[in-house]
């Protein structure tokens, strides 16, 4: 029997961080390839999140270090900050960043497409510009996500999103956020380091729930002190815009605060609303992501989907990880899973978090026994600024076998030490290993190898000696 011909062997729809990868791997290997992308090349990730938001991050950070330095001797003059300059930068990167996407894709081969595509059968995808199907030996859906619009709140259309927020026309003066995620931990961060005063709403017992209680203590503590105001057990009943055009925000405590922007950071919908799913075989869980199996395969042969749709782990790395791992499996028969254990990631919050591993209570419950090594001190660059910060390290680790199952940082530059503990953890190397490791001096991650005896042990949830 001879094989259907298609119009191209691979499409994808989605050119964010995941498809990108595909499809530049897949059309390096000489396929026909076709990436179709609605709105820019490179997705949340490079456009409306990670890259302009760390752009943002380090904009903020300024106002510490201004403070920081006299110090160390320095009179830092009249200062002000320009946010219309900021974000005309910052937008030139994007474009700068947009292009580079363009051009490795154009260079391995793949045609660009600039049109939303939707699903019309197993092999159709129709391309909205132009109304026309084309057909595809195999479709890649890697449409990512969007932010919960929380429709149903009264007064939500007054709201902005993080896609939003890198966009505003002036900075606010106040800004109340609901969430206690990675995006409402972040923005909170960011917008108080420009002098905004910031609230933050979040409905459970403390921030950034997941990561390790201490992390979410020692950052709650430090975002306090800063002066960002959180409000813990408490969310947003309803926003209502005053006749002045700003907002007042009515907690479901009975309290009210008014504010200049109200951001909602609860949370990302994946995008498969009108994606024509349903034509194609492609079934969808009940939060609206799409149903893959272990090697990203949909519940229709022919089609795969990888990143934020998926509903997994939503991390740029982690999408281009299950791209490789696409490409690996379908094009170059290797048939390979992505992996999903011990992913280092990092909040860019100040401090920062960085993180890999089980946390304290999750290998409690894991393990018989857990020996938990920690240390909170001040950093050293803060003998002289004078703040009063404090930096937190801590390991977790199976007493049995001696390995480190997580590892937890709250501190300057936690994000890039999570990455070289990501490694570590990973690799499954014991404390006897990290003991063995000359220390860096002086440096604050030397105590990474210089905690010799466990502050505590734990079996079960109870502590017991060291
Ligand atoms: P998260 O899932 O991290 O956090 C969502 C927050 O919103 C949680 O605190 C959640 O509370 C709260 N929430 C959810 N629904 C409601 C509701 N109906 N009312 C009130 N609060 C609600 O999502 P984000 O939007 O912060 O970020 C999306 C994803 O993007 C993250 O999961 C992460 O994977 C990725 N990301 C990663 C970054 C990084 O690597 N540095 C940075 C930014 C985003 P509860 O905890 O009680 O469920």
């Amino acid at each position: 029997m001879t094989k259907p011909s298609y119009d191209y062997d691979l499409f994808v729809i989605g050119g964010g961080s995941g498809g990108v990868r595909a499809a530049r791997r897949s059309a390096a290997l000489g396929k026909r390839v076709a990436i179709a992308e609605e709105f820019r090349f490179g997705g949340t990730c490079v456009i409306r999140g990670c890259v302009p938001k760390k752009l943002l991050v380090y904009a903020s950070q300024f106002s510490e270090s201004f403070e920081d330095a006299a110090g160390y001797g320095w009179s830092v003059g009249s200062r002000s900050f320009d946010w219309a300059k900021l974000i005309a930068n910052k937008d030139n990167e994007i474009d700068r960043l947009e292009s580079i996407y363009r051009r490795n894709l154009e260079g391995a081969g793949a045609e660009l497409l600039a049109t939303r595509a939707v699903l019309e059968g197993p092999h159709e995808i129709r391309l909205l510009a132009t109304d026309k199907v084309v057909t595809a030996e195999r479709i890649l859906i890697a449409v990512g996500g969007r932010p919960n619009p929380f429709a149903d709140m009264p007064g939500a259309e007054h709201c902005i999103s993080s896609n939003e927020a890198f966009h505003l026309k002036r900075l606010p003066r106040s800004v109340v956020i609901l969430g206690g995620g990675y995006i409402a931990v972040e923005f909170a961060n960011v917008f108080h380091g420009l002098g905004v005063e910031t609230t933050l709403v979040y409905r459970g017992r403390e921030i950034l729930q997941g990561f390790d209680d201490d992390l979410r203590h020692e950052l709650h503590q430090a975002m306090v002190k800063k002066g960002i105001r959180i409000r813990c057990e408490d969310t947003l009943r309803e926003v209502v815009q005053k006749p002045d055009g700003r907002f007042e925000a009515h907690l479901k405590s009975g309290d009210c605060l008014d504010a200049d922007e109200v951001l909602l950071a609860i949370g990302r919908k994946p995008n498969t609303e009108d994606l024509g799913c349903e034509k194609a075989g492609v079934e969808l869980d009940s939060r609206g992501a799409i149903v893959v199996d272990e090697y990203s395969k949909t519940t229709a042969d022919h089609i795969h989907a990888i990143g934020d749709v998926t509903g997994r782990v939503a991390l740029t790395p982690v999408a281009i990880h299950e791209a490789m791992c696409f490409v690996d499996t379908i094009y170059l028969d290797r048939p390979t899973k992505p992996d999903f254990d011990m992913i280092p990631t990092a909040v860019f919050s100040q401090p920062e978090i960085g993180t890999v591993g089980m946390t304290e209570a999750h290998a409690a419950r894991e393990f018989d026994e857990v020996e938990i090594y920690k240390a909170t001190f001040r950093p050293m660059k803060h003998t002289l600024s004078g703040r009063d910060e404090k930096t937190m390290m801590k390991l977790v680790v199976e007493a049995a076998s001696g390995v480190v199952v997580g590892a937890h940082v709250f501190g300057p530059d936690a994000g890039e030490l999570a990455q070289v503990l990501g490694i570590c953890v990973k690799a499954k190397l014991t404390k006897a290993a990290f003991d063995a490791t000359m220390a860096v001096h002086p440096a604050a991650a030397e105590e990474l190898v210089t905690m010799y005896t466990p502050s505590y042990r734990l079996k079960g949830s109870e502590r017991v000696a060291a």
